[in-house]
């Protein structure tokens, strides 16, 4: 049920269907929602957002026909090219019928997309309604993605084993392993992620003191305006964005443990790992003697449904009280929490500015596409974070525990991350350059509605 009451103009959010994505455009929603607008969600039936936790907020379901589909980590190409087929139609017909029967005071004024879903543009055309991008990686991301015709040609990609350590020209601090895609495969769809199209602007879940080069760099290059009004979190009102049931229970687990001691593990939404990795992993954490809080989310492991039964009886033994294990956490409260002294990471955008936010450095484990791009600049440029690759053995892994949790490198990233938490606050307050730059995305969506 939506809150009725006097509102500005329409805003119509188009989120694809993954977690990473969903919450930075509700936490968009509910910050425009407070401004004044009134807001309609366009999502998938896939992975639908919850319309009960969100009153405020009109929900409008695509049909997306992906059902059939394998929508596992694998297959997630065939998703969104199949996204982006099936739900235009849909989008296009309920917009018409909502702008029909639409009243003086609710009129459609722009539509808000994320770049994943990408067929928004045309349906913006078609009904002649301005749009924005939302982008919900770093800046820097783009960067290198635009970065690819000439990668192209100078022969990074497809990446030859032999140049993969060595820094790319251009793209300090990326080696040509970090690159955000693997082959060739990927790049018919980057090259429409990373289009601009005919939208009007770009907003950028990202804080500008951060990325203050690349987002000038991208200013350069796309000519319309860019807003950076990141950290959401922390510019939005509190609110349940998560898709999978929150586990609370670590909370007061959490509450037992001593300040800065607990290292959270978290590989977010969609990262994998095999069953070696989460085994030599349970050891490392076991023998590293600090406690630790462990999401084991279905189908971390492939196939899995219950990770935590992979794991042999004697190290659940060793284990014992020290680890506390769930399927989902309430992440957020989590990485806030004064025991949580680390966070061994996928390097999501979303968990890197959570945990940064918090003052929690971090291991970086990333897997695929920005997460590597954000791990090189967690661990050599901001130096938040230690970077675990090719890191699957037990050994390494206490060991890279004991560095980030007890010696002074580790205390030393701590306080570093505590100074650009300590910024992303001011960031958000009255004056700062989130703050100022959401006034400046507020007064252009109305410029666009008059
Ligand atoms: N998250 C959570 N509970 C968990 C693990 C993750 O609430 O147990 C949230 C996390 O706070 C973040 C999002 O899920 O907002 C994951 O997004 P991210 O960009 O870090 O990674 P992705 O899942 O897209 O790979």
């Amino acid at each position: 049920m939506e809150n009725q009451g006097t509102r500005r103009c329409r805003v119509v959010l188009v989120p694809p269907p993954f977690q990473g994505h969903i919450t930075p455009m509700l936490q968009l929603g509910a910050i425009l929602h407070s401004k004044g607008f009134s807001i309609t969600v366009a999502h998938t039936e896939f992975n639908a957002p919850d319309s009960s936790k969100h009153p405020e907020f009109f929900f409008l379901p695509l049909s997306d026909n992906v059902s059939d589909i394998d929508s596992s980590f694998w297959n997630l190409l065939e998703v969104i090219t199949a996204i982006n087929v099936n739900c235009k139609e849909p989008l296009q017909r309920y917009l018409v019928q909502m702008m029909e029967k639409q009243e003086p005071h609710d009129q459609v004024c722009c539509i808000i997309y994320d770049s994943i879903m990408y067929f928004t543009d045309a349906v913006a055309n078609h009904m002649k309604l301005p749009s924005i991008i939302l982008r919900t990686t770093c800046a820097f991301n783009f960067v290198a993605w635009h970065a690819t015709p000439r990668l192209l040609a100078e022969g990074y990609i497809p990446l030859p084993e032999s140049l993969s350590n060595e820094l790319l020209p251009g793209l300090h601090p990326l080696r040509s392993k970090d690159l955000p895609f693997t082959g060739t495969g990927e790049l018919e769809l980057l090259e429409e992620l990373r289009k601009i199209r005919s939208s009007a602007a770009v907003v950028w879940n990202t804080v500008d003191f951060l990325e203050h080069s690349s987002l000038l760099q991208l200013q350069q290059q796309y000519q319309i305006p860019i807003f950076s009004i990141g950290p959401l979190h922390k510019m939005a009102p509190a609110l349940t964005t998560s898709l999978l049931k929150e586990d609370t229970s670590c909370v007061a687990w959490l509450d037992k443990q001593a300040p800065n001691s607990v290292i959270y593990v978290s590989m977010g939404s969609l990262a994998m790992v095999d069953k070696k990795e989460l085994t030599e992993t349970a050891w490392g954490l076991a023998n590293s003697d600090q406690p630790f809080l462990w999401v084991m989310r279905a189908g971390l492991v492939d196939g899995s449904d219950q990770c935590v039964d992979l794991l042999p009886k004697d190290l659940k033994e060793k284990i014992g009280e020290r680890g506390h294990i769930v399927k989902w956490a309430p992440q957020k409260e989590v990485l806030a929490h004064r025991a949580v002294g680390g966070f061994w990471s996928h390097c999501g955008w979303n968990s890197t500015l959570e945990s940064i936010c918090e003052g929690v450095p971090m291991i970086c484990r990333p897997g695929f596409s920005d997460q590597k791009v954000n791990s090189r600049f967690l661990t050599h440029i901001w130096r938040v974070g230690l970077e675990m690759e090719n890191v699957v053995e037990r050994r390494g892994i206490e060991r890279a525990i004991r560095r980030l949790m007890v010696e002074k490198e580790g205390e030393e990233m701590r306080q570093r991350a505590n100074e650009l938490g300590q910024k992303f606050k001011f960031c958000v307050q009255k004056g700062g350059s989130s703050y100022n730059s959401l006034n400046d995305l507020e007064e252009f969506i109305l410029s666009q509605s008059s």
